[in-house]
Parts: C-alpha cells; structure tokens; sequence
C-alpha cells in the first residue's frame, strides 16, 4: 500500500488549479529579489526560479496539531511538487498571545514532519512582524488614494453602524474626511498620542455590500503593548485581514492556501491586493486565496484554545503529552510523519466539511510502523514456563529476524533456557474451540525455537495459573531439517527468565470518550479519566541499549517508542499503537 502511494501523486482540486496556472504561463515573468518586497524591491530583479509559492502561516500562539499538518503537508507538498518554495512564515502580527517557545517548537514540528525551508539557495523563514514597516507604508497608500480613513466612532458605534445581514450600514460621519486629515490622525496614532480602541484606520468600501466584511473594514488599530520581535516600535498595529494579503504579495506567494472559515475574507483579500497593485506597491501577479475543509478528527479536540486549556488546567501532562493531539504529543507518542503523509493523502483535500475516524488515521501510522520498525520480543503478562528436560546449564541461541519482511535488516539472537516468560493468554486450562496455544496435552512452537508438549501446570494461592510444565523435542529446532518432524497448529512467543530485562509500559486510551467531544457544553466534561495505563513487563536483553525515541514493534503486541523519561535504571515505552487484531488463533 505505501509503495503503491510513493509513485503515484493523489489529486486535488488545488493541484488542478496549479496546473491550469502553469498551463497558461501566469506565473512566466514573476520576479523575486531574494527577499519579500513590495513592487520597488522586486520590480529589476531576476524571473523566479520557483514556479510557484506556497507558505504555511502559523500564529506563534500555540503548538501545532494534526490539523496544522493538514495544511503543513499540502503545502509543502505542493511546493515540491511544482518546483516551487513553500515558506514557514510567523503571522506574528497580533503582539499578545505570541512567544519564543511557540516559535521554536513550530520550527521543529516542521522539521520533524520531514519539511526544509531553508538550503543553500534560499531562506524561507519569515516573521510578518518584519513588515510592519511596509504594512503602514501600505495603509499610506490607501489612504493617499482616498480608500482609508480614520474613524474616530467609539468601537460600539461601529459594531451598531456595521449593519446586519438583513440592513445595510451606515456610513461613519468620518469617512469623507480630507486626505491630508487622515494622513495626520494615521501619524498621531502612530507616534502614540492616542489611546486604545480611541480610533481605527478603516478601508473605505461600501457600508451597503452584501458581503459584511466589505463594509468598510478596520485595517490598523491602537495597541500599547510591546511586541516580541519589534519592542515597544509600534503602538498601532495592523488588523489580520489586512496583513495577510500583503504578507502573501511582500513574499510573492502565487497560492494562498487556507482554510474554508476564510472564504468570506476572500473578496476583502483581493480588494486590499488590487487596490495596492493599481498604486504600484505591489508587484503582480497577486496571490490567490483558495480554500479547502479543515481536518477534523473524532475523539480529539483540534481547536488552540482547548488544547491550551488542557495543558494549563494539567487535564495533560504538558504539550508533548503523548495523548495530546499535538505533533509534539505525537512525537513522543511514536506516530511517524510518514504516517501523517499517509493519512494525509488517504483523505485527500476537497472543500467538503468531514469528520475523520480516528481509526483511519491509527491504520495508516500502523501501516507505516509495521514497515518501518523492526521487532522486539516482549512478555506483557507473564507466566513462568519450565522446561522438563532441558539441561539446566544449557544456553540455546535461537537466531531472529529483526523485521520479518526486510531480510536487509539482519537478525540477532536469543537466547532459549529452562526457565521461561510466556503471556498468561498463551496457556489455557481448559481451551476454547479453536485454541492452538498451549493447554494440557497439547503441542505448540516456541518461536524460532523447538517444539514443546504441556505436561503440567501449577496454580498459585489466588488459584491463577504460575507456572506451566513441558517438555521438548530437541529434533524440531527452528530452521533445522528436523524442524517440521512434529507438526503444531500454534506458535507462542517467549523470553529467558535468565536473559531478559524488565521495562515499563505506558499504554494510552483516547484522552476523550466521545466522538465530538466538542459537542459537550464544556469539552472536558468527555475527559476519559482512564486514559493512561502503566505496566511492567519483560523485553529481550538486547533492549538494554536503546535511546529515546527508538520505535519497535513488540511481536504479537503493537508499537512502542522509548519515552524520554527513560534513564539507565528504568526503560519507559509508550505504546504508540495495538497491532490490528489479526492474532486471534
Ligand atoms: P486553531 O483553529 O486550532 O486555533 P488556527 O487556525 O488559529 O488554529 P494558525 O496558527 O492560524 O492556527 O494556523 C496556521 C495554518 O494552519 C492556517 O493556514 C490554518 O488554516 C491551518 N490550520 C489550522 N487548523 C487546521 C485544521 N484543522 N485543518 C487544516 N488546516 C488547519
Ligand atoms: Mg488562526
């Protein structure tokens, strides 16, 4: 299934759109200087070598979820896809809510994803707040054009005179002020003589149209706070509508690619670039906004502002919880950004709104980590299991492959004694129909091992089973010519008592019960309090060495992943994943 995908590119409507562009050679006498730019930066410098620009805009406000790798996939996708540049821009424009952890972890979980914008031709990292000086230069524009003015209505007034989607606007008693009256105000407000909310710099519009984000919408406003990146510079900063578009023409964006919440922006979105092309700020051929349907997942909650609220009110035990749908969380849980790639094009990009099994997106990282991982041997409830006749002193090494279907990855050994682990579900005092483990009387495999009859058992004082006896046939080792000499319909898996390690597992549950846990009143009322599990278990020796974040499917089980909480004393894995239920004999 994954090598079928690796060669053929899945389809979209965007990628459509892309082609009809390229087709029609729009983009043939694009210029780009090497930085963002309005017109007189771009307009004597060389033809693009990018065919086209995308760019994912994060705000700096939060960590990046699987919804974010929606966008992050796409777009970078599409940018290599069609010998473009896909750029990571901070739309750091708003100066609260934003920081440097955000900052730094969004640039990881690009990178993590598998995604470059940087190399040794060009650097595409950039912050919004880099151009604060072009964005005021452009409400200059506007304003010198006759298409902005300063209002100073009360913030009430303006809601009230804003209309409804029934009545049309009313028109400010301040927007036929004089040019040279706005160019003053825009200054004063600038140079700090005024306080918050006391005026905004509105585009000039139609209070009547249809469409309310076209009834003349703020574009600056009043804000004394200091900034993270610029200080205390600015006291007016520009409006998110207004910003985005020229962000997008400043960094030649070709595709702008968002979501479809934005779609009702978009008239305001092309207004704002023509109107600044026809006064020569920008250069053309202006972005174009296009929309798709956000990712929405059953079972999780994708909305920044819950997923801080888990975080702060320790519903998690921070971002990188690893049942937090962050990809930070998904890191640490084990999910493999080949399998966001997989998932990513099993559910395609449309402009329909769906919610996502969260079992479609558990199948493709199981898909990816069964070929990805190679395998450890682990007893999860173990039982002690002697074998009779076998030489206590002897030490048989039994040679495994580490990844059944990748020869290439070699094997390793392990090592069979008299004592044994086996999982409790592996012996069966009296079997149900169609069980081929081990019960009284009947023969099964050791894997990579011989052959063994159950002779015996022995219950403890809480009447559970302890310890299971047998004895083996020497003639049926594994990959021996006499390996098929008795023939067994079940297979158990198993560690030396002697020569294995106990480790600690963490086993996740979904952190909601729920399919829309956002349906509640309050999301955290869906909290499944059982959501995390933690056991002990024994792995083969040979785990003693591992690092964090080293994935390996435990046979028979699932897929684990090293936790960084490990130390030497204590190996912690997250189970990533069960394995499908296929290992039901
Ligand atoms: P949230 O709604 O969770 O607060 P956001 O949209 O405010 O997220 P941004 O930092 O503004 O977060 O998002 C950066 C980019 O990621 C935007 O282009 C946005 O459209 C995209 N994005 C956010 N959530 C999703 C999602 N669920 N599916 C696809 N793309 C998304
Ligand atoms: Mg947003």
């Amino acid at each position: 299934m994954i090598n079928e995908n690796k060669n053929t590119v899945l389809t979209n409507f965007i990628r459509n759109i892309i082609e009809k562009n390229l087709e029609a050679n729009l983009y043939a006498e694009k210029k780009w200087s090497g930085q963002p730019g309005p017109l007189y930066a771009h307009k004597d410098a060389p033809i693009d070598t990018a065919k086209i620009r995308t760019r994912f805009p994060p705000e700096p406000n939060g960590y990046l979820h699987f919804g974010h790798a929606k966008s992050i996939i796409l777009n970078f996708t599409l940018a290599q896809d069609f010998n473009g540049r896909c750029h990571l821009r901070f739309d750091d424009t708003n100066p609260e809510k934003e920081n440097e952890e955000y900052v730094k972890s969004i640039i990881d979980s690009v990178h993590w994803l598998g995604y470059k914008f940087e190399d040794e031709h060009e650097n595409n990292l950039y912050y919004a707040s880099n151009y604060f000086d072009y964005m005021y230069e452009a409400a200059k524009v506007l304003i010198n054009a006759g298409l902005a003015y300063v209002d100073k209505q009360t913030a009430e007034e303006i809601r009230i005179n804003r209309g409804t989607l029934k009545e049309a606007g009313k028109d400010s008693p301040f927007r036929d002020q004089s040019i040279d009256e706005n160019l003053k105000l825009f200054e004063e407000m600038k140079s700090g003589q005024y306080q918050d909310g006391e005026m905004v710099l509105r585009a000039k519009i139609n209070m009547a149209s249809p469409n309310i984000n076209l009834r003349d919408p703020a574009i600056y406003r009043i804000r004394h706070v200091s900034h993270h990146n610029t200080g205390n510079k600015w006291c007016i900063y520009p409006m998110y509508t207004f910003a985005h578009p020229i962000e997008d023409a400043l960094e030649k964006i070709t595709h702008s690619i968002c979501t479809l919440e934005f779609e009702d922006q978009r008239p305001f979105y092309e207004w704002v670039l023509k109107k600044l092309a026809e006064f020569d700020f920008l250069e053309k051929p202006l972005p174009k906004q296009h929309e798709f349907s956000r990712l929405n997942l059953s079972h999780v909650v994708l909305s920044k502002r819950k997923l801080i609220q888990l975080v702060e009110e320790n519903h998690v035990n921070g971002w990188d919880d690893p049942r937090m749908p962050t990809l930070v969380g998904a890191k640490r849980r084990g999910y493999h950004p080949k399998g966001f790639k997989l998932f990513m094009d099993r559910i395609g990009v449309s402009k329909s709104d769906s919610v996502i099994d969260y079992q479609t997106f558990e199948d493709s990282m199981r898909e990816v980590l069964n070929e990805e991982c190679n395998r450890k041997i682990t007893v999860l409830n173990p039982i002690k299991l002697i074998i009779e006749n076998f030489d206590e002193n002897h030490t048989e090494i039994c040679t495994v492959p580490n990844h059944p279907q990748k020869p290439e990855e070699g094997t390793r050994e392990v090592k069979l004694t008299k004592e044994l682990w086996i999982e409790g579900e592996d012996f069966e005092i009296n079997p149900p129909p169609k069980y081929f483990r081990l019960f009284p009387g009947n023969k099964v495999r050791l894997r990579y091992g011989f052959v063994i009859e159950c002779t015996d058992y022995k219950l403890n004082d809480n009447g559970e089973v302890s310890t299971v006896f047998c004895k083996y046939f020497p003639e049926t080792k594994s990959g021996t010519a006499g390996s098929d000499a008795v023939k067994v319909k079940g297979n158990i898996h198993w560690l030396s008592t002697k020569f294995s390690k106990p480790i600690t597992i963490r086993n996740y549950d979904r952190l909601f019960l729920s399919e829309n846990p956002n349906e509640f009143d309050n999301f955290l009322d869906d909290i499944n309090q059982s959501s995390i599990e933690t056991n002990s278990a024994y792995c083969e020796e040979s785990i003693s060495d591992v690092q964090t974040g080293e994935q390996f499917q435990f046979e028979r089980h699932g897929y684990y992943i090293v936790d960084p909480d490990s130390n030497a004393g204590e190996i912690i894995f997250n189970r990533t994943a069960t394995l499908r239920d296929t290992w039901q004999k």
